[in-house]
C-alpha cells in the first residue's frame, strides 16, 4: 500500500515563496563594492529575484542552461541563487580566487552561457574573455553609476537590467531532481571537477542545516555566512537561513577583514557565523589588538579544515563564544558532521571541553558514514581504529559533471559498494563522534603504520613561537616514509629545529615525532585557504633526511 500524501516537488523557489510570505520584514544586510552597508527586506529580495527571473527569460536561455557567477557574499548574489535556480536554470558559482587558467577551464567545461560578475572581478574577466567559448553575455553586478570603464563591449549593468522588468513572475514547478546549482572542487590534483546539486538535494540539505544542533538558525537569529557563496553554496546558509527567516548579514569582499567583521557583528547583532579557521584568526587577532568584544556572537561554525585548538580556546575563554566544528565536502553539499556536546558532558573542565571540540562531530541525519580498512572491511567505532571514510545520503554526489556516474569507475567518487569515498582518513568513537586524522593522500605511511600529518601540525601550532606548520611524508630508506615538519616561525623568534623536536617529544607519541624540521617564510595555500600539501611535496621532492 502506498502512503496517501502529496508528492509536492522540493523546489528552491518554494523556500523563497515561504520566506516572502512569512518573514517579509526580515532584513538582509550586505557589504558591496558600491555600498558599505546595503540593507533591504525579504520582501524586496523576493521581488527583485522575480524581476531577475523575468530578465533571464528575456535573455535567450533554455531550461538547464548554466549561468556563471563570480561574486562575493551579498544580496545580488543571493538574488542569483534564487532567480537562476528557481527559473529552471543552473546557478554555477565560480571561485574568483582560483588560478585564471582554472577559471577559464571551469567556465568552458560547464558551458556557461551568461556570466554575472562583481565589479572587483572585472580585471580577471577582461583577461579571460577571449578564451571563454560559450559565454554570450556578461552582466556586471552594480548600478549605472558604478559601472567600470572596460574594454569589453556590450557589458550589461545588473541594476539597469532589473529596472526593465516587473516582478510578476510565477515560479515554475518541475522535477525536483533537476540540476539547480554547480560548484567545481578546487582540484589540487588534475582539473577541477564539477559537482551538480539538485533542487531536492538543496532543499533537504537546507532542512538539515537549519536544525537546532546544526546552525541553530531561526527567525530570531542573525546569521553571518563568511564562508563564500562560491565555496559550496556558503555551506547552504543562503538556503537554510532564508528558510527559517534568519536576518542575514553578508560581508561581501571584506571576508578576511577583522575590522569589518567586528563592525558587522556589533552593529547588526550577529548571533551565529560560519567560516574557515583562517577567517577566525583574522577576527580574533583584530579583537585582541583593539580590545573590542563580540557579546552577541553565541556560536561560530568552523569547517573546511581542521580547527586549531587555539581558535576554540580563545573564542571560549576570551569571548564566551562556542566554536562548533563541522566537516564536509563540495561533493556533500557540504554538510557531513557537526560537533555538539552530548548529555552528560555538562561538567567537563574548559580544557576537556576544548579538547572534545577538536573532533568534527556527529553525522547529520541524512548522512550515513563508515570507516574501512585497505580491504574495504568496516572498522569499529571505538575512537581508535582509523580508516578511509565513506559516506552516503541524498545530498551526496553520484559523480562529477561530464564524467562517469558508474560506481567503481576510476573517475567516479562512488565505489562499487555504493558508498562515496571521501578521501579522508578518520576515527569514529562509540558515541559517534568523527575525528578526521588526515587526507588519504597526506597521511604519512611509515614502516607499515599511519601517522596523521594533522596531529603533528596541531601539536606544532600550539608552540607560541610557531605561526604555521605543515607535515608531509618524505622518503626514508628504512621506513619508506618519515614525517618532515615545515615551519613558519612567529615574528622575531629564532627557534631551532632541535628545540621544536624536543617540544613535540613531550606532546606526542615518539613514533609520530618528525625526523626533521625545516623553516620557510610562507606556506603555500589553495584558493580556499587550505595548506597546499601537493605543492609542498613537490618543493621538497629531493629532500633527504640527515
Ligand atoms: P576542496 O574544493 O578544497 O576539496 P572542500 O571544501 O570540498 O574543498 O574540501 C573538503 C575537504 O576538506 C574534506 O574532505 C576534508 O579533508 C577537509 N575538511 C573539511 N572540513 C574539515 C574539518 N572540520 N576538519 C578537517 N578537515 C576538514
Amino acid at each position: 500500500m502506498k502512503g496517501l500524501m502529496m508528492n509536492t516537488q522540493l523546489m528552491i523557489s518554494s523556500i523563497l515563496r515561504h520566506a516572502d510570505k512569512n518573514f517579509p520584514h526580515r532584513e538582509i544586510v550586505s557589504v558591496t563594492a558600491d555600498n558599505p552597508r546595503h540593507r533591504y527586506t525579504y520582501a524586496d529580495f523576493a521581488k527583485r529575484s522575480r524581476k531577475l527571473a523575468n530578465a533571464l527569460a528575456s535573455m535567450d536561455v533554455q531550461f538547464g542552461d548554466r549561468i556563471g557567477t563570480l561574486a562575493w557574499n551579498d544580496y545580488r548574489h543571493l538574488e542569483l541563487y534564487y532567480g537562476v535556480s528557481g527559473s529552471g536554470l543552473v546557478c554555477h558559482m565560480i571561485n574568483p580566487k582560483l588560478f585564471p587558467e582554472q577559471i577559464n577551464y571551469i567556465i568552458n567545461h560547464a558551458e556557461d552561457k551568461i556570466l554575472f560578475v562583481d565589479v572587483l572581478v572585472m580585471p580577471l574577466v577582461e583577461a579571460l574573455h577571449s578564451h571563454l567559448k560559450t559565454v554570450e553575455k556578461i552582466v556586471v553586478l552594480t548600478d549605472k553609476q558604478h559601472m567600470p570603464d572596460s574594454k569589453l563591449k556590450n557589458l550589461i549593468c545588473y541594476e539597469e537590467l532589473l529596472d526593465q522588468f516587473d516582478d510578476n513572475y510565477q515560479w515554475p514547478e518541475f522535477d525536483e531532481n533537476t540540476a539547480a546549482g554547480m560548484c567545481y572542487t578546487s582540484g589540487t590534483t588534475g582539473n577541477p571537477k564539477g559537482v551538480v546539486y539538485s533542487h531536492r538535494s538543496t532543499v533537504l540539505h537546507a532542512y538539515a542545516g537549519s536544525l537546532p544542533d546544526i546552525t541553530n538558525a531561526s527567525c530570531n537569529s542573525v546569521t553571518m555566512p563568511i564562508v563564500p557563496m562560491f565555496h559550496v553554496n556558503a555551506w547552504g546558509i543562503p538556503y537554510a537561513g532564508i528558510m527559517v527567516g534568519s536576518k542575514l548579514v553578508m560581508p561581501g569582499p571584506k571576508m578576511a577583514d577583522g575590522e569589518t567583521l567586528h563592525s558587522l557583528i556589533e552593529t547588526e547583532g550577529v548571533t551565529n557565523s560560519s567560516g574557515v579557521p583562517t577567517i577566525w584568526l583574522a577576527l580574533l587577532d583584530y579583537l585582541d589588538k583593539t580590545g573590542n568584544k563580540i557579546p552577541t556572537l553565541q556560536c561560530v561554525t568552523a569547517g573546511g579544515a581542521a580547527c586549531p585548538r587555539n581558535i576554540i580556546k580563545r573564542f571560549k575563554l576570551d569571548y564566551q563564544t562556542d566554536v562548533k566544528q563541522g566537516w564536509g565536502m563540495t561533493e556533500m553539499s557540504p554538510l557531513g558532521t557537526v560537533f555538539v556536546l552530548s548529555p552528560g558532558m555538562e561538567n567537563l573542565t574548559d580544557d576537556e571541553e576544548i579538547d572534545l571540540r577538536l573532533k568534527q562531530g556527529k553525522s547529520v541525519f541524512g548522512v550515513e558514514m563508515k570507516i574501512v580498512d585497505e580491504q574495504n572491511n568496516e572498522l569499529p567505532w571505538d575512537g581508535v581504529a582509523f580508516g578511509a571514510l565513506k559516506v552516503k545520503g541524498p545530498w551526496i554526489a553520484t559523480g562529477y559533471y561530464g564524467m562517469s556516474q558508474t560506481p567503481g569507475d576510476k573517475d567516479c567518487p562512488v565505489d562499487s559498494d555504493g558508498w562515496m569515498n571521501t578521501g579522508d582518513v578518520a576515527t569514529i568513537d562509540p558515541l559517534g563522534y568523527l575525528q578526521i586524522t588526515d587526507r588519504t593522500k597526506d597521511v604519512i605511511k611509515s614502516g607499515g603504520e599511519w601517522i596523521s600529518s594533522i596531529d603533528i601540525e596541531n601539536a606544532a601550532i600550539n608552540h607560541p613561537q610557531i605561526a604555521e606548520a605543515a607535515a608531509i611524508g618524505r622518503y626514508h630508506p628504512k621506513w619508506t616514509e618519515r614525517p618532515l615538519l615545515i615551519v613558519v616561525p612567529a615574528e622575531n623568534t629564532n627557534l631551532s629545529s632541535a628545540e621544536i623536536i624536543e617540544y613535540l617529544q613531550q606532546k606526542m607519541h615518539k613514533w609520530a615525532v618528525p625526523d626533521d624540521v625545516v623553516f620557510i617564510d610562507e606556506l603555500p595555500h589553495t584558493a580556499t585557504g587550505k595548506l597546499n600539501k601537493l605543492a609542498l611535496r613537490e618543493k621538497y621532492e629531493d629532500y633527504q633526511f640527515p
